[in-house]
């Protein structure tokens, strides 16, 4: 057995055999792939092989659609069928609500080349009589996708990659990884059958490998431990039954084809046809968490009890669906283990704070994602980067806060999840709150409705109180938008005060600081006491963090960066130092980000609430643009509280952010409530905020900036410093411009605005773009959105559409910075 390699996989799933495949495909030639058992023997084999290609997400549905295609492709490569039974994917519809969710979901279908079509109740009776249609309002159908057999296309995947050089060990577990500064030394044993058990034998190895790929399925929180990281993927139980043949179906199949994989997504369940019989899976409420600490040794290939009262409500309703099926008896049970993640994402990319060190862990659609996580990590492995931004999946964007407990409780909801109607306004309940500022309390007895971002609840608007924001949600505008719209127009005309307390922040100071975010950066970097929007680049000259730096001295910055990633940007920056402390001198790194509060207080009001606390000799000046100007930073004293200010507005209006210790948050926050009572101030929240920063044009981190583009094709040329080297810099070049970012108004339904999701197509019909924001103007009083599309077209004044339930809508690009494009109020002197 060969001891040294350039890459090793360990685990022999679905996912870990495809990555070794696709490592291999993408031109790695010493690539070892480690099982402890056989191939398939983890959740794999009792999979029910669904390939489901619905997906809300953007990088998943890319993911599922080329594992659908690659699958289609094994056999003539490796000459083994996989079962592919590519028999369609029919998704039913009991509510209007439902058709909405099928409908916003359909247009990122759409922006990703997934084919579907649109069938009515009648219709679907005209092609599948055994089906109930009576209290359906639709369905969209996938004529692609189907169902294949786990174990046969996991094996073709492994035949494929042993062509391509691969080498599968089997029977020998990996044990303990020690980096050696260029490789992992990765210790292995040999597992034997002892009393029915799989245990480790005496016999050890050392397998040395430049990369390590994590896809340890079921095991993933001993691989944490192994590793010294956290890993929130946890199982969860999750069972399908087998019925005995169902004569009506035998007969209809004498002279038709086979049933798509229905799924009756408002009575949570799919159901294929099996032999004769149906396989019915659902996705109930109350299954299990399993193996928080661990699988023992005693659970191998093996299934847990059937609990059939857990599912009878969905047995029941599967009985109502296809009537015929009712007095089927039942055949076999599975109950499995199934991965979870606390967002239902598998968690892929590198791993916190270890140097080639990968996970492909927490697959809860394994087999469906497979296929595209090999070929997509395989890219980020080889080339540095894959072509879709990976962040969704990213590993690290859970933070060190995050523990077992919270992982297995929000892994049981999101389970119970899977057939919710998945609106793009939901916030999920389990294990919150967690993670508050100190005016937590303050803000939800002001009628604070909370969105949880990385673990923090953070206000997304302000209603009466007692207002029911689940009831409130919708694929339209739902209940809360007019109280975001007050918000917003708060601040355009008044003044409001936003808490951005979950904020990532960084110091970076000592003698290499300079140097080094002068390389790592792509803007200039400012003066003291003066701040700039710049970009950290990929390898591959894509946008991997953007930050505010504020320069507190000569040699100490302060990096601010979006609230949602702080593990994934603090993980980048410290490698980053890591490796070019050496070069630049001393570089001390401290995240500050749970020591500062943040509240941005902006409109054209907000001088006057802050002049009326500001402890200054000259309170009536010390804000003005002469001692304050626009893009600066200085510590100021409000009241009693020493706070950080830097004149910037994400709301694109005068303002200011007030960045304070945060054990003197609520001081600050009664101080300003009470000054900013005499002009109106409103308390706002992220919804608003969010739409107001596309008046401004202002990208955002996750939707316009990220690993699938560069600044320059985001259209930030003003905050890349050409003349100055930095890291990215050729690679960003050699790209070129492949799409740009735009700001569209558009005119949408009455009742509905964009979510970012969107199709967008020139007038001929050609499909030219996607939105990747959406949102209201209330300047406009019009729906607005950004997004990417073709250069050619990214002109001011060019007429597009946009697709929305189901229709084109009419939209313009408008210059950047719609709204005060001058930046006159940003600038307002007073
Ligand atoms: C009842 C049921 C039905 C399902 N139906 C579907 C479906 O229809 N469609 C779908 O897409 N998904 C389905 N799933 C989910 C699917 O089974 C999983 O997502 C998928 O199998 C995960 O594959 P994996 O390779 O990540 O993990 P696994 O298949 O669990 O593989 C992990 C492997 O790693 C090995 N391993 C662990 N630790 C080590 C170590 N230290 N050293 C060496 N080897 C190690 C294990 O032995 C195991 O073989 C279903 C799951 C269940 C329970």
């Amino acid at each position: 057995m060969k001891t040294h390699v350039k890459a090793l996989v360990v685990g022999g799933g679905a996912v870990g055999t495809s990555i070794a495949y696709h490592l291999a495909r993408a031109g790695w030639d010493d690539v070892m792939l480690l099982e402890r058992d056989e191939l398939t023997s983890g959740s794999t084999w009792h999979a029910a092989g669904l390939l489901p290609l619905f997906n809300m997400s953007f990088a998943t549905t890319h993911i599922h659609k080329y594992s659908v295609d690659f699958y289609k492709s094994l056999e003539a490569e490796t000459g083994l069928n996989a079962g592919f039974a590519v028999v369609g994917n029919l998704r039913m519809a009991q509510t209007q609500a439902r058709m909405d969710e099928y409908m916003v979901y359909a247009t990122t279908a759409e922006t990703c080349g997934v084919p579907f079509e649109w069938l009515t109740p009648t219709q679907i009776r005209e092609r599948w009589p055994l089906v109930r249609t009576e209290d359906l309002e639709g369905a969209i159908f996938h004529p692609t996708d189907g169902y294949i057999n786990p174990a046969d296309v996991t094996m073709a995947m492994a035949k494929g990659a042993r062509q391509r050089g691969v080498m599968i060990e089997r029977r020998w577990q990996a044990d303990g990884y020690v980096w050696r500064g260029d490789h992992w030394d990765v210790t292995c044993t040999k597992m034997v059958e002892r009393g029915g058990n799989l245990v480790p034998s005496e016999e050890q190895i050392v397998i040395s490998a430049e990369h390590v790929v994590t896809a340890t399925g079921n095991h993933a929180q001993r691989t944490a431990k192994l590793l010294g990281i956290k890993i929130p993927a946890v199982p969860v139980e999750h069972q399908f039954i087998v019925t005995e043949p169902d004569a009506a179906l035998v007969e209809w199949r004498k002279t038709n084809v086979e049933h798509p994989v229905l799924r009756d997504a408002d009575a949570r369940w799919y159901v294929r046809e099996e032999r004769g019989g149906w396989i019915l899976g659902p996705y109930e409420d109350g299954a299990p968490a399993r193996f928080a600490h661990g699988v023992p040794d005693s659970f191998r290939a093996d299934l847990f009890p059937l609990d059939l009262e857990r599912i009878e409500g969905e047995y029941m309703s599967f009985i109502h669906r296809i009537p015929s099926s009712e007095t089927v008896g039942l055949k076999d049970d599975f109950n499995g283990p199934i991965c979870y993640t606390p967002d239902g994402n598998p968690l892929v990319g590198p791993a916190p704070g270890l140097r080639n060190m990968w996970l492909a862990e927490g697959f809860s659609f394994g087999i469906t994602a497979a296929g595209g996580t090999g070929y997509y990590l395989a890219q980020q492995m080889v080339e540095g980067e894959a072509e879709i931004d990976m962040a969704s999946l990213d590993p690290k964007r859970y933070g060190s806060w995050m523990t077992t407990e919270y992982a297995a409780r929000k892994n049981e909801e999101c389970y119970s999840h899977v057939f919710i109607l998945h609106h793009p306004d939901e916030e999920r309940e389990a294990c919150r709150p967690l993670r508050t500022a100190p005016a937590y309390d303050r803000q939800k007895a002001r009628g604070a409705q909370f969105g949880h971002v990385n673990g923090w609840d953070r206000p997304n608007y302000y209603a009466p109180l007692g207002f029911d924001d689940h009831a409130s949600r919708s694929f339209r505008r739902g209940g809360w938008w007019q109280y975001a719209v007050e918000e917003a127009k708060a601040i355009r005309e008044g003044v409001g005060l936003i808490d951005a307390t979950a904020f990532t922040k960084h110091v970076v100071k000592g003698p290499g600081a300079t140097a080094f975010l002068d390389w790592f950066t792509t803007n200039k970097l400012p003066k003291v006491g003066r701040i700039n929007l710049t970009y950290a680049l990929t390898a591959t000259g894509t946008t991997r963090t953007e930050y505010t730096i504020v320069r507190m001295k000569d040699d100490e910055y302060y990096l601010v960066s979006a609230g949602a990633w702080t593990d994934y940007d603090a993980d980048y920056l410290r490698k980053a130092v890591a490796d070019k402390e050496a070069e630049f001198g001393r570089i001390e790194v401290q995240n500050v980000t749970t020591q500062w509060g943040v509240f941005a207080i902006a409109g054209p009001k907000s001088r006057d609430v802050l002049k009326a606390v500001i402890n200054d000799a000259d309170p009536a000046t010390a804000l003005s643009n002469k001692r304050f100007p626009w893009l600066s930073a200085r510590p100021i004293e409000l009241g009693m509280c020493p706070v950080n200010a830097i004149r910037v507005a994400y709301t694109g209006e005068l303002g200011w952010e007030l960045h304070h210790p945060i054990e003197m948050q609520n001081y600050l926050f009664d101080l300003l409530e009470k000054a900013g009572a005499v002009h109106g101030m409103k308390l706002v929240g992220a919804r608003a905020q969010n739409w107001l920063r596309q008046e401004k044009s202002y990208r955002a981190f996750g939707t316009e900036l990220g690993r699938d583009a560069t600044p320059l094709e985001a259209d930030l040329p003003r905050f890349v410093d050409m003349t100055k080297e930095f890291h990215g810099k050729a690679a960003m070049q050699a790209v070129g411009v492949r799409s740009k970012c735009v700001t569209l108004l558009i005119d949408g339904p009455a009742d509905a605005d964009p979510w970012g999701r969107e199709v967008l197509f020139a007038q001929d019909g050609t499909r030219v773009g996607r939105l990747t924001s959406g949102g209201y103007s209330v300047a406009f009083g019009k729906s607005i959105g950004m997004g990417y599309v073709r250069p050619d077209l990214a002109v001011v004044g060019a007429k597009l559409k946009v697709r929305m339930f189901r229709e084109l809508w009419d939209a313009v690009i408008v210059e950047d910075s719609p709204y005060d494009p001058a930046n006159a109020t940003i600038r307002m002197d007073g």
